[in-house]
């Protein structure tokens, strides 16, 4: 059992980055990866300051994330005429030790596989190879049953057996069979990307509108030295009914802008044309805000979840793609004080199962945009002066709220001792 690597389900954000961390603490690993070849997908996603602190302890630095995207500096809510909400600095800016980045999901993505591939070997990404289901052993350990893209079926033994297979887990379906299907509350999200000239602080992200329908946007590149664009992120959202349940077949589709931007054709402002940023897109598609009703449990055995196969949940707190980066980093600590063994587990699930699965809910009742809902009702959403609506300290102890839930309260994360020390390692801690 001794010599059994850790199976990893998924080569996604969490799956690469619990690679990443168990190369590091000289636990041997396989990760499987249903796609035949990584490609850079996605558009937008936010790395807050509790993620990038332990992509720097993973080696990952400054440098190689201004690659991939730019510090975010601000993060603001408009209403629709214009005026703001609220706004506060982030990031550095902010307080934290560590900067915010916003990056473009599949660059980052190639980044973490880059590292895996360097760091462990292009043996430890096995690609094609889907997990199709697990059997835990008596003796503790655990095989798992690998499709692989030629058709061919085979079965892998590993001392543990980590589920990072995104949103439509086949390891949680296996682990909760009874698990209700996923559950979509009407929202309906377009995102794309767009170049465009950065507006305020020349990296905010925007809220802009209402609860029902909104326009989110923010830059992912840096600026380019003779044109001054940037590669501009955006999602344009609206809520319809839902009584009837999603009814496209996918979850996630290439459309024509046709198919929406009428719902935003009068969003012109001096400061924002979304029609022209809708219009000029590379590409766009539409999928869903879904997410997953939370479980008692992420554990079965040797079996653990993490990453969205743990908590998928709503994009409205930017927390999706940070969290299943701090889950690595937490299995990777807890099997420095456990091993590499169902204890350490254990000790993930008794840790994060509860408080993350609130998060969960919490973004379901609009996250850190539940600004937006209490302008709406208290003013239909158009205003003159925002402390007319809701009174400053009100607006503070909304978002403080929301920051301590997600993690990111500045002083107790700057405080925070590393998760795993460096040059620490499994072996290390167990003879100390
Ligand atoms: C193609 C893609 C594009 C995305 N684009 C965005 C975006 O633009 N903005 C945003 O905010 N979020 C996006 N996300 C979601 C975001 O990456 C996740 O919410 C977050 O990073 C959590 O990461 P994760 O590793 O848990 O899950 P994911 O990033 O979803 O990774 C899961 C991985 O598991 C693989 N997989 C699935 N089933 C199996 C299986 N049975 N066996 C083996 N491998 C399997 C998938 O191919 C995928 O690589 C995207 C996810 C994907 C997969």
């Amino acid at each position: 059992m001794k010599d059994r690597p850790v199976l990893i389900a998924g080569g996604g954000i969490g799956g690469l980055a619990t690679a990443l961390t168990l190369h590091q603490i000289g636990v041997p690993c396989i990760v499987f990866e249903a796609a035949r070849e990584m490609r850079p997908l996605g558009v937008g996603i936010n790395m807050q300051p509790n993620a990038v602190r332990e992509l720097y302890d993973l080696g990952i630095d400054a440098v190689e994330l201004d690659r991939v995207g730019l510090p975010a500096r601000e993060w603001a809510l408009v209403g629709l005429n214009g005026n703001d909400i609220y706004a506060e600095p982030r990031g550095l800016t902010a307080g934290y030790k560590w900067p915010q980045y916003a990056v473009h999901r599949g660059q980052f993505h190639m980044l973490l596989y880059e590292k895996v591939v360097e760091r462990i070997g292009p043996q430890a990404v096995r690609l094609g190879s889907r997990v199709a289901g697990y059997r835990n052993h008596p003796d503790g350990g655990v095989s798992v049953r690998i499709e692989h893209a030629d058709g061919s079926v085979s079965e892998a033994e590993g001392a543990l057996l980590i589920g990072a297979d995104g949103i439509h887990s086949a390891v949680r379906a296996q682990m909760h069979p009874a698990q209700p299907p996923i559950h979509w509350g009407g929202a309906i999200m377009w995102r794309g990307t767009t170049w465009g000239r950065p507006i305020r602080t020349g990296s905010s992200f925007v809220g802009l509108g209402t609860h029902r329908q909104r326009m989110v946007f923010y830059p992912i590149s840096q600026p380019n030295p003779e044109t001054g664009l940037s590669m501009i992120n955006w999602i344009a959202e609206v809520t319809v009914d839902n009584t009837e349940g999603w009814k496209q077949s996918d979850w996630f589709r290439q459309v024509p802008t046709s198919e929406f931007a009428h719902h935003f054709k009068d969003w012109i402002w001096d400061w924002l044309d979304v029609p022209a940023l809708i219009a000029q897109a590379d590409s766009v598609f539409e999928n869903p805000m879904i997410d997953r009703d939370p479980v008692a449990t992420w554990r079965d055995g040797a079996v653990l979840l993490i990453g969205d196969a743990a908590h998928a949940m709503y994009p409205t707190g930017s927390n999706g793609g940070s969290q299943a980066i701090v889950d690595a980093r937490i299995l990777g600590a807890a099997m420095m004080e456990h091993g590499v063994t169902q204890a350490a587990l254990a000790a993930f699930d008794e840790k994060l199962c509860g408080p993350i699965s609130q998060l969960i809910l919490r973004n379901r009742g609009a996250g850190p945009f539940g600004l937006l809902n209490l302008v709406d009702e208290r003013c239909g959403g158009t205003f003159d002066n925002i402390d007319d609506v809701i009174p400053p300290q009100e607006r503070s102890e909304f978002m403080a709220g929301y920051k301590a839930a997600a993690g990111l309260a500045i002083e107790k994360l700057n405080m925070a001792p590393p998760t795993i020390p460096q040059g620490a390692t499994v072996r290390s801690a167990a003879l100390a």
